[in-house]
């Protein structure tokens, strides 16, 4: 079952990690450059008395980018509106936000890249000067009036970089990278957790829940509350090394962390195209996601962690892919 290390939010998760949130910036863990990057620019806004630019939010799912959010507002002392891409319908569906929000106030959008272009554009004049169009009617020769609003900061989170329009992506001021977390960092994240849901866990027992999380604070906080259960129920609540092996064992677990997807797509590469070279576009197809998607959430994971080489022909499956999926190691060594 791949999918305990999915680094999307299972259903109905979405309460435990608001109880697993860090309250301020300093309790962020990692991400350092993103981190003293946000405290000059937060700093530097604080002291004009201005809103903070802009900011967008990238990286794969999972990583931290609505806490950060959320931190920002904390750390700038204004409220914070929370939207997604998907869930606008229309530029009404703003218009009661925009128009409520106070001065500095931030609107955060989720999944930022799935907004429909409508929205874009009602959205550009407010990000820029302040102030939203609205439409009366519908019609060509509808009636708009224009509104004035608060200068507030727009936060978008995205894991697709590359699906946001040109002119959306120029209006943000500042744009921050989310990388997958070293082992070390999510060791401290396992630590931290520990602590806030009160269950015991040493060092050995944090690492081997580590290196199994997929470089994903979610995930790892995920396989932390599984495994926490386990040691409840059957080793008197400590999280050793042995623990922590026994429970990841029985619920199947990858070694690395791999989810269902990670696993899809080098099964594909593997036997469908002999462990490649194959282009980016093919795989895509045959595992039936797209090949953005691909490139930009699991890709970075599998060729950081040597499953997967990127060639100037295309994806290779690596050596160490056809050991730990079971398959026979290829003949001829992938270039
Ligand atoms: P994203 O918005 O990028 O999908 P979230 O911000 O929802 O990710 O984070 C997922 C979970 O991981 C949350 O429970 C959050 O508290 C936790 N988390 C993320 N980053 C960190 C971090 N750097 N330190 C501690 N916990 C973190």
């Amino acid at each position: 079952r791949p999918e305990i290390t999915t680094p999307e939010a299972l259903t109905d998760e979405s309460v435990v990690e608001l109880s697993l949130r860090p309250q301020r910036l300093a309790e962020f863990i990692g991400q350092g450059k993103v981190k003293d990057a946000l405290r000059i620019y937060v700093d530097a806004a604080t002291g004009r008395s201005e809103p903070l630019d802009h900011t967008l939010l990238f990286g794969p799912p999972g990583l931290g980018k609505t806490t950060l959010a959320e931190l920002i507002a904390r750390e700038m002392g204004v409220n914070i509106h929370t939207t997604s891409g998907p869930a606008l319908e229309k530029p009404g569906d703003l218009v009661g936000t925009l128009t409520n929000l106070r001065a500095g106030d931030i609107l955060f959008i989720d999944e930022i890249h799935r907004l429909k272009p409508v929205i874009d554009e009602f959205l550009y004049p407010a990000m820029e000067d302040s102030k939203i169009d609205i439409r009366l009617s519908e019609g060509p020769k509808a009636q708009t009036i224009t509104m004035p609003i608060e200068r507030f900061t727009l936060i978008g989170a995205t894991t697709r970089l590359g699906m946001l329009t040109a002119p959306l992506r120029a209006r943000f001021g500042i744009e921050l990278r989310l990388n997958y977390y070293p082992a070390a960092e999510i060791e401290e994240i396992v630590h931290r957790t520990a602590v806030v849901l009160g269950c015991s866990v040493d060092a050995e027992g944090a690492a081997e829940l580590a290196r199994r999380a997929r470089g994903t604070p979610r995930v790892a906080n995920r396989l932390l509350r599984r495994v926490r259960d386990f040691a409840q129920v059957k080793a008197s609540g400590h999280i050793s090394r042995d623990v922590a092996r026994e429970a990841l064992a029985m619920l199947d677990v990858d070694e690395f962390g791999l989810d269902e997807m990670d696993t899809r797509l080098l099964r594909a590469i593997i036997e469908k195209f002999d462990g490649g070279p194959v282009g980016v576009g093919t795989i895509a197809a045959a595992v039936g996601e797209d090949a953005d998607t691909i490139e930009e959430v699991y890709e970075p994971f599998l060729v950081q962690n040597g499953f997967l080489q990127r060639t100037p022909r295309g994806r290779v499956a690596s050596a160490q892919a056809y050991r730990h999926l079971g398959y026979p190691p290829p003949s001829r060594p992938a270039d």
